[in-house]
């Protein structure tokens, strides 16, 4: 069983106090784990999402539960007023279109979903089959973003599994096991020697984000985002790079089967890497139609 993973913010330090049932361990590159949320730097915001921002229809009861997936909602630090509540299941509705993109394999990892009100900084957690988003301050967009990036561990975690038999692999995480031939390890043998060490002469233009060169795991989920979300981009930069064209080459065969996502309206600047994936503009439009 392997677990971890959030998506935080540059100044994330904490992991939300999370429903014991569901609860995942600290992610690696956090700090202390807080055992209650803090409420005092909280202020509520009501006022930035509206229907009327999105172009979708609100639909207040999602059909997760026709898919298999449990869901909650989570507020700290706030009363949960209706307008709270209300926000809540509007971020259900977002994530739900965006999980319909999903191929099916990728979806039935997925068993739990928690929406989270909280003052933490942290917008994600995935692995293990659950996913935790946090709903408030974050536009359709990001939380999408976000949504995907984490997808890319429940993927990497679920879908693709070794076996103890085989051993333990050099890709070593503190709290579970990857197993040598944990499918996995084509993908971050790429850039990675270890769960720490890249390969010499590695570059910063071998990774899609910054963000991905924290471990091999990040890695992973940083390159299933753009892959999904920036596919054309994607590709261009691939054209010109070894390591990234293998990444390219792996996620398009090994994980989604051939099939190939040129949604992005947006060019990004492909000689520069941004930090994380997750800020980047793409249409969500054209990601939800793409089913
Ligand atoms: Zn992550």
């Amino acid at each position: 069983m392997r677990y971890i993973f959030l998506i935080g913010s540059l100044l994330a330090i904490v992991v939300p106090s999370l429903a014991s049932a569901h609860s995942l361990p600290a992610a690696r590159t956090g700090g202390a784990i807080q055992a209650t949320p803090s409420t005092s730097t909280f202020v509520e915001e009501t006022a930035h999402i509206k229907p009327s921002d999105s172009p979708f229809t609100f639909v207040p009861l999602s059909d997760f539960k026709n898919f298999g997936v449990s869901t909650s909602y989570r507020v700290e630090g706030v009363f949960p007023s209706d307008s709270v509540m209300y926000q809540l299941k509007y971020c259900e509705s977002r994530i739900y279109d965006a999980y319909r993109v999903f191929p099916a394999a990728h979806r039935s990892e997925l068993k739990r979903l928690m929406f989270l009100w909280t003052a933490n900084t942290q917008r994600g957690l995935g692995g293990d089959g659950a996913i935790h988003l946090k709903c408030n301050d974050i536009s359709d967009e990001e939380l999408t973003s976000v949504f995907v990036h984490e997808m890319g561990h429940i993927v990497d975690t679920g879908v693709l599994g070794g076996h103890s038999a085989a051993g333990m692999s050099a890709y070593v995480d503190p709290r579970s096991s990857v197993f040598k031939d944990d499918p996995s390890i084509d993908f971050y043998s790429v850039s990675w020697r270890s769960a720490k060490a890249v390969h010499k002469g590695s570059t910063a233009n071998d990774f899609v984000t910054i963000y991905g060169m924290s471990n091999p795991f990040e890695d992973f989920a940083e390159t299933y985002n753009f892959y999904l979300l920036h596919g054309s981009q994607f590709k261009f930069m691939a054209s010109s790079n070894k390591r990234l064209g293998a990444k390219y080459d792996y996620m398009k065969r090994r994980i989604f089967d051939g099939k190939e996502f040129a949604n992005n309206d947006f060019k990004l600047n492909s000689k520069r890497r941004n930090y994380d994936s997750t800020l980047l503009p793409f249409s969500l439009a054209n990601f939800v139609k793409s089913v």
